[in-house]
């Protein structure tokens, strides 16, 4: 209790007042209650509390106090206000009490109520509100979303044999397992004995794309789940079930996409466990050919399916300048596969890196057999690069290794980037190409003008050429925006003192135009397409005894 004057002077504290905050009688009395106060309330809280004394006579709530020792705690607290017979205000009197224990108690019982006390993970009720937002926003931003449904196979095997204390042991590290799989903004819940639920939110607006992103998640909770448990000292061997449904048209009922999801687990289940299903059939298929598509792609190459293909770069005067290799696969079924049907996937799965090491290992024992033969001695040849292979922190080394064990000349090796590369880390690959550049190797900049080239950055990257894109040189005759285009991008070659090449030349008033503008090298059908090595170096060695006849 403590009575202080119509100034907040403290006039008068009891015994319980000096328990609770620490302060002495002649520790507080003349002071001012600002002694007590947390900080943690704003000038608009108090001058809401002083309107309410004024007004009712007195108030009454919960207040963040300091105790003598600087410690914070909560209070519950009343004052009145004590008026003269004027009715003017003189004292304040004002009860107190420590809200501490009751308080923890509070928060205990609220994270009773939406978690689960073995796994701390959200609990059923705690997952419904947050699927409810999750729709909610996924209205909103139209971003998509996706619930996964997994239980444990043969969960109460592992109960009914070593008994309930490993089982207890091994759903907290399925949790464990689980949290690790996914972003801090998608929840993992547990809602049973066996049963877990992930909410995945802000995958791609695209149907198909976040299928896609949704089944890798997938496959990463499989393998996960799949790895052997150490349940005290005892190794267990456990493997979950994974029904996943997307948000799609469903945005709006949660209860009835956590039945999706239930549906779709027991069809994992029924196709034999340890696996995942999508609840739309359509969704399933698409996901079936895509992992379809990723088994062939690594038999293909380890049985060598691979092939590359060339397609000749040649100079004003038509000459052969040199080559792009561009990768094909020889699929036994399905004939000459063009890569833009698994460059994508080979991109998304990782396995671009032994795709591309083969390609880029490939190209450089060719220049090496090339070296030996003077028709051929002097082509480049330009070799593309994906993102996720200069991303990775030993693509240097990597080069390096190739050029080194096959002898090849660097000088004769280019390797064709694009704009998109640059959107991530541009330092980082800036100081690579750099690195490369050092020991000979150039750079050409593939599909240029379909990116976002900031020109301060293109000044820096240690480019020898810039592509200029097939789209414009298609039109570049009948839409003046296009020539427009290609002839900022040859006036940029020139003033950053970077060669030009035109791709997708097809028509002799295109070459003629691109002439005309200054352009002085050229790839595309007009001169050859794509073709396997042997046709190209027929074509190479035919033109070089032409001139050798005509010389
Ligand atoms: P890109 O590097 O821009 O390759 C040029 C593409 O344009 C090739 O398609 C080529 O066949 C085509 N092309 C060339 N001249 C003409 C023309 O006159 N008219 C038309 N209509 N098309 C022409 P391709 O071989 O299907 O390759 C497509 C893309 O696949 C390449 O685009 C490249 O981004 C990627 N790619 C190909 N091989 C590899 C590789 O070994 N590694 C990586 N990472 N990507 C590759
Ligand atoms: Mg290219
Ligand atoms: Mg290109």
């Amino acid at each position: 209790m403590m009575i202080t004057d119509a100034h907040r002077v403290i006039l008068r504290i009891n015994s319980a007042f000096t328990e609770t905050t620490g302060y002495h009688p002649d520790d507080i009395l003349g002071q001012t209650t600002s002694l007590l106060k947390s900080g943690r309330h704003d000038r608009a809280f108090f001058t809401a509390m002083q309107d309410s004394i004024l007004r009712d006579g007195a108030w009454r709530g919960e207040l963040w106090n300091r105790r003598k020792n600087g410690e914070l705690y909560p209070a519950w607290m009343s004052i009145s206000g004590v008026r003269d017979r004027h009715g003017t205000i003189t004292h304040y009197v004002s009860s107190h009490s420590d809200i501490t224990l009751r308080k923890a108690a509070e928060e205990e019982i609220s994270h009773l109520a939406f978690f689960d006390p073995l796994t701390e993970l959200p609990n059923r009720r705690l997952l419904m509100e947050r699927l409810r937002r999750a729709l909610a926003s996924s209205l909103r931003n139209t971003g998509e979303g996706a619930l996964m449904f997994i239980d444990l196979d043969n969960f109460k095997l592992l109960n009914d044999t070593l008994g309930h204390d490993k089982g207890d042991l091994l759903l907290q590290h399925v949790a464990q397992r689980l949290l690790g799989c996914v972003r801090d903004s998608d929840t993992v819940a547990r809602i049973g004995g066996d049963e877990f639920i992930v909410l995945l939110e802000q995958l791609s607006e695209q149907a198909t794309t976040a299928a896609l992103q949704t089944e890798a998640i997938g496959e990463k909770i499989l393998a996960a789940l799949n790895v052997p448990y150490d349940l005290a000292g005892q190794v267990h061997y456990s493997t979950p079930s994974i029904g996943i449904t997307l948000f799609g048209e469903h945005k709006s009922n949660e209860t009835e996409l956590l039945k999706r999801a239930d549906l779709a687990m027991y069809q994992a289940k029924a196709a034999g466990r340890n696996t995942l299903r999508f609840f739309d059939p359509k969704i399933q298929e698409l996901v079936t050919a895509h992992s379809r598509l990723e088994t062939e792609l690594r038999q293909g190459l380890l049985q060598e399916e691979f092939v590359l293909y060339y397609q000749a770069q040649v100079d004003s005067a038509r000459r052969f300048i040199g080559a792009e290799v561009l990768v094909r696969w020889q699929h036994p079924r399905r004939g000459i596969v063009p890569p833009a049907e698994f460059i994508p996937l080979a991109e998304a799965t990782g396995l671009i890196r032994p795709l591309g090491q083969w390609v880029l290992d490939t190209a450089c024992r060719q220049l090496v057999v090339w070296a030996g033969q003077p028709a051929l001695a002097a082509l480049t040849i330009a070799v593309n690069v994906s993102a996720s292979q200069i991303q990775r922190p030993d693509f240097v080394p990597q080069v390096l290794t190739v050029i080194a064990l096959t002898g090849a000349n660097p000088r004769l090796l280019k390797l064709e980037i694009t704009e998109s590369m640059l959107l991530t880390d541009v330092e980082d690959i800036i100081l690579k190409m750099t690195a490369l550049q050092a020991h000979g190797i150039s750079f050409s900049l593939d599909d240029f003008g379909t990116g976002y080239s900031s020109l301060s950055y293109l000044k820096r990257l240690p480019l020898d050429q810039l592509k200029i894109d097939r789209s414009f040189v298609r039109d570049v005759l009948t839409d003046p925006n296009d020539a427009a285009i290609v002839r900022t991008i040859l006036a940029l070659g020139h003033s950053l003192g970077l060669s030009v090449i035109a791709e997708g030349v097809e028509t002799e008033t295109q070459c003629a135009f691109l002439a005309g503008l200054e352009c002085h090298a050229y790839q595309g059908f007009l001169f050859s397409r794509p073709i396997p090595l042997e046709e190209f170096e027929s074509l190479v060695a035919h033109q070089h005894e032409g001139q050798r006849l005509a010389g």
